[in-house]
């Protein structure tokens, strides 16, 4: 059997892969560096506009929410195509594709006209506020406190990890609401402005590159916030804290699928060079070993993708998102520890391209950043733990 895309599929694509080669951001425009997943320039902000007139940005969205109707296979073909590019839809990954989702599927009339649209155009970056010390894996265990003092909420706490956070308009916040209630029933999510008195912002560097700050400790003191912030209802921020991101879930692994296809592609281009000692590394039966199975690595992510996302398409669970996170993050990882061994020191100016959008890398950058990959959006490990109670059954712990 051969699966195919039908006419209308193929059609859909045509227009998307013309639209794009007339309109893609140009090499160099990629290079610029970026401060932060929160800091705009003049060209990603114009690109992502560029998407959104053309009904290019969320393309299974309503045109008048910059889509165009797409069904869910024309929106992985959407994917599909700028993964394999390796073209980010916003330097804003946060605000686009968790806080847009967010506010469209629980924001009021009034939230949606001041923020849905400003973000999906581009003029707005935010900063996703969850994460704290003591709360991570563990989020429903967050301690940040807000309280209702009038029309406003004052909030006291702490968060880290906060990506963007300092260049940050906006950030989405979650904050315990009611401390005398099981902890997944006291939760809210709020809209606060960065620039409010009592919120401070302090960026740490990051191990690659030290002169790069995107993490942050985000501390809040009494910051006070209008109660029309409030997104979605009282203590009930928990389900906001899950549901808007399945849908943009169910697609994320084409990501893995082609990240991996390309870091393939550049170890066997590595094979040729001279490695450490001058030996050919294509040579080493270490290698090549790993090359094969990195190989059949890739090939298993893109078809379990297709797996999962055609049990999403038909309404089905498809527990496949979880392992494709698990194996397609570690995956990358090995890939990674492969270049790096293989090149040793002359691998410190040579990079795994598109591993980064907009930083040149190295192999030992790869390696260190891939870790970033196994822990946001659910460790190894609590995948693992999904795996295997969902997934195969094995008793709750
Ligand atoms: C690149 C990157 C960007 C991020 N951006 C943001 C952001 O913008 N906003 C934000 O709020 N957060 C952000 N985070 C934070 C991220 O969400 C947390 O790091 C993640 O949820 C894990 O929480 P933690 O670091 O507190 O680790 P913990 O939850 O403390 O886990 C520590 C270790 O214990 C393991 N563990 C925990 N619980 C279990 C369990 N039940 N069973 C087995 N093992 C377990 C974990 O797997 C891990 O190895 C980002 C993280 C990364 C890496």
């Amino acid at each position: 059997m051969r699966l195919r895309y039908g006419p209308e599929e193929e059609a859909f694509r045509a227009e998307l892969v013309a639209w794009l080669e007339e309109n893609l951001p140009t090499d160099e425009e990629l290079r610029t560096p970026t401060r932060s997943s929160a800091d705009f320039q003049p060209w990603s902000r114009a690109w992502q506009r560029r998407l959104f007139d053309a009904g290019w940005l969320v393309p299974g969205w309503p045109p008048e929410l910059g889509g165009r109707d797409a069904t869910p296979v024309q929106t992985m073909i959407y994917f599909e195509e700028l993964s394999r590019r390796r073209i980010p839809r916003s330097l804003n990954p946060q605000g686009l594709g968790i806080v847009a989702p967010s506010i469209r599927d629980h924001g009021t009339p009034e939230q949606q006209e001041r923020f849905l649209l400003p973000t999906l155009r581009a003029e707005i970056a935010w900063c996703l506020g969850m994460s704290e010390p003591n709360a991570g894996s563990d989020l429903a265990g967050l301690s940040t406190r807000a309280v209702l003092d009038g029309d406003e909420f004052v909030v006291d706490g702490q968060k880290v990890w906060t990506s963007g956070a300092h260049h940050a308009d906006w950030c989405l916040c979650f904050a315990r609401t009611d401390p005398s209630v099981p902890k997944h029933q006291g939760i809210s999510v709020l809209i606060v402005d960065m620039q409010t008195p009592g919120v401070e912002c302090r960026p740490f560097p990051e191990l690659t590159d030290p002169g790069h700050c995107d993490f942050n400790e985000v501390f809040f003191t009494g910051a006070r916030v209008p109660r029309e912030n409030l997104l979605g209802e009282l203590n009930k921020g928990w389900p906001i804290s899950q549901g808007s991101l399945a849908h943009e879930r169910a697609m994320l692994w084409t990501d893995y699928a082609y990240t991996m296809q390309r870091a393939v592609e550049s170890l066997v281009e590595l094979a040729g060079r001279p490695g450490p000692g001058g030996r050919r590394v294509g040579d080493d039966p270490v290698f090549r070993d790993a090359v094969a199975g990195h190989y059949v690595d890739a090939l298993a992510v893109m078809l379990m993708g297709y797996r999962g996302f055609s049990k999403f398409a038909r309404g089905r669970a498809s527990p496949e998102h979880s392992i494709l996170k698990l194996f397609g993050s570690e995956a990358i990882q090995r890939c990674a520890l492969t270049g790096l061994e293989a090149m040793g020191p002359a691998g410190l100016d040579q990079g795994l391209p598109g591993m980064t959008v907009n930083r040149p890398g190295s192999w030992p950058d790869a390696y260190l950043l891939s870790f970033g990959g196994t822990i946001p959006g659910g460790t190894s490990e609590i995948q693992r733990n999904i795996v295997a109670e969902r997934v195969l059954g094995l008793p709750r712990r």
